[in-house]
């Protein structure tokens, strides 16, 4: 990275951070690739005052103006591809493959997506409702959002939140996590030569500095994060005092529920790769398996032999299939929940369970035996750990997949379309696959239930999620 890279975009300037320096480390070494300034309470002042004034223009673009601009920006990530993955799988340590041909195309796919939809929305038809006047509804931007991302798919993430915001016709503060500000930074570039001064400011930094600043701003009218549920109710704290409106995407913990007729090689296979897909650092992995008693010796048997499998932390980067955990923190909180659980009784951990070598890699762990009430099966991980809980009849298996504070993504694995459809039904869940799990598309809402919050992101749910309905009245 030059220093160059490093700067922050705040209307049209390029400017370094003024404030306390950030270590950037790389996940497979844990040594320090660079430092990053942090945004000054100023920068945040001036990156808000810049969104504010592009508003007044932006909101009055037509669609297709909008939509244009997204198109564009969908081309540039899409000719930079492999530099993007590149710093993506630096800053992360993703294994290259998985952020070239997984995550890349499903970024250029969601700013593709919301250049279409935005040409496409629907306003219910105007009419008389109350005589000698005509009605007509509105659905018009909301004003300047703060937006704040995550590490797990950070260009994903400003993705899923841009993408929406500004096709509906809103300005942005954008602020990627202080641990993995690079792709966001590159991406500044992008937006300032495809965007109108200020539609998108992109500051780092901190959360309890540049993040609470910018979210307790005045100047902005909504906050989007997608983070941890500690996060979000910091959020609500600092949204109520303007009545800012919020767009929360919290945590997960996905319930599995594998009945004794699934067919079990699929949902090893499965679960092999959609427990611990980048390293089990997503919010809808499928961490939390209910088994039916028929076939949950079997599941257990065959998991831990896939997962024991399963290629990370080798030289040849396009050979491993997850990378490490973010940092230093992260591996030691997903080594302390698997060595609390391990310490009882009825558990074993039947494959991985322990720190590799160099860097943040944790090694892929199946814990077997899980009851209900430990911690394993009831706090977010985060990490590549699943836990399998053997379940007697589907109300037992129902009423354990739905006790949890969380409620973002689900599975039930059945060859009975009945049971399926029965079963789905029952889940509080903001997402139930069959069969599967973790697929997503730009065209189907994701999103919460419970504490997993209530923002949507993709879809046009996003649209509407980042506009507001009005009402015009003409007298006749
Ligand atoms: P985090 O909540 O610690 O941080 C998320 C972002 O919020 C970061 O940019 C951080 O700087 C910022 N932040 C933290 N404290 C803040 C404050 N007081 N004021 C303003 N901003 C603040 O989460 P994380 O550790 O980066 O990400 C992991 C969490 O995100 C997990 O809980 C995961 O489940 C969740 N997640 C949810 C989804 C979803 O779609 N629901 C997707 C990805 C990650």
């Amino acid at each position: 990275m030059t220093a160059m890279d490093l700067k922050f975009l705040i209307g049209n300037d390029f400017e370094a951070g003024q404030d306390a320096k950030e270590q950037v480390l790389n996940p497979r070494t844990g040594e320090l690739i660079v430092e990053v300034p942090e945004a000054s309470l100023a920068q945040v002042d001036r990156a808000v005052q810049a969104a504010r004034r592009a508003f007044e223009g932006w909101s009055r673009t037509t669609p297709a103006e909008r939509s244009a601009a997204l198109l564009r920006i969908a081309d540039r990530v899409e000719a930079e591809a492999d530099e993007f993955a590149r710093l993506e799988a630096l800053n992360c340590g993703k294994p290259i493959n998985a952020a070239r041909n997984d995550e890349i195309p499903a970024i250029v796919d969601c700013y593709r997506f919301f250049a279409g939809a935005v040409r496409t929305q629907h306003g219910q038809v105007a009419g008389e409702y109350l005589a000698g006047h005509t009605s007509m509804i509105r659905r018009d931007p909301i004003g300047v959002v703060a937006s704040i991302a995550p590490w797990n798919y950070p260009l994903m993430m400003m993705a899923w939140k841009l993408a929406p915001a500004i096709g509906a016709g809103n300005t942005v503060v954008f602020k990627p996590s202080e641990q993995t500000p690079f792709t966001a930074l590159k991406m500044a570039r992008i937006l300032a030569e495809e965007l109108p001064e200020g539609v998108v400011n992109v500051i780092a930094g901190r959360g309890h500095t540049v993040g609470n600043a910018l979210i307790n701003h005045p100047g902005v009218d909504m906050i989007s994060l997608t983070g941890d549920v500690a996060t979000g109710k910091k959020m609500l704290d600092a949204a109520a005092k303007t009545v800012k409106r919020t767009h929360l995407e919290l945590g997960g913990k996905a319930p599995v529920v594998v009945f004794d007729d699934a067919d079990v090689g699929e949902v090893v296979e499965g679960l092999r790769a959609f427990g611990y897909y980048n390293a089990g650092q997503d919010c809808t992995a499928a961490c939390r398996i209910y088994a039916g008693k028929k076939v949950y010796d079997r599941l257990v048997a065959d998991l831990t032999s896939a997962v024991s499998s399963i290629a990370l932390g080798l030289e040849d980067d396009t050979a491993n299939e997850i990378g490490p955990l973010i940092s230093l923190r992260q591996r030691d909180r997903v080594a302390s929940f698997v060595n609390r659980a391990r310490e009882l009784n009825h558990i074993q951990v039947t494959t991985g369970g322990e720190v590799m070598g160099q860097g943040f890699y944790y090694r892929p762990t199946v814990i077997a035996g899980a009851k209900q009430d430990d911690e394993i099966v009831r706090r977010e991980v985060f990490g590549p750990v699943v836990s399998i809980t053997p379940f007697s009849d589907v109300d037992e298996a129902v009423t354990w997949a739905n006790d949890s504070d969380y409620g973002l993504a689900s599975s039930v694995w059945t060859r009975d379309v009945g049971r399926a459809m029965a079963t789905a039904a029952r889940l509080r869940y903001g997402c139930t696959w069959v069969n599967t799990h973790f697929m997503l598309v730009n065209e189907m809402p994701h999103g919460g239930l419970k504490q997993s919050g209530y923002g949507k992101d993709m879809s046009s749910y996003a649209l509407e999620d980042y506009s507001v309905v009005r009402h015009v009245m003409i007298k006749h």
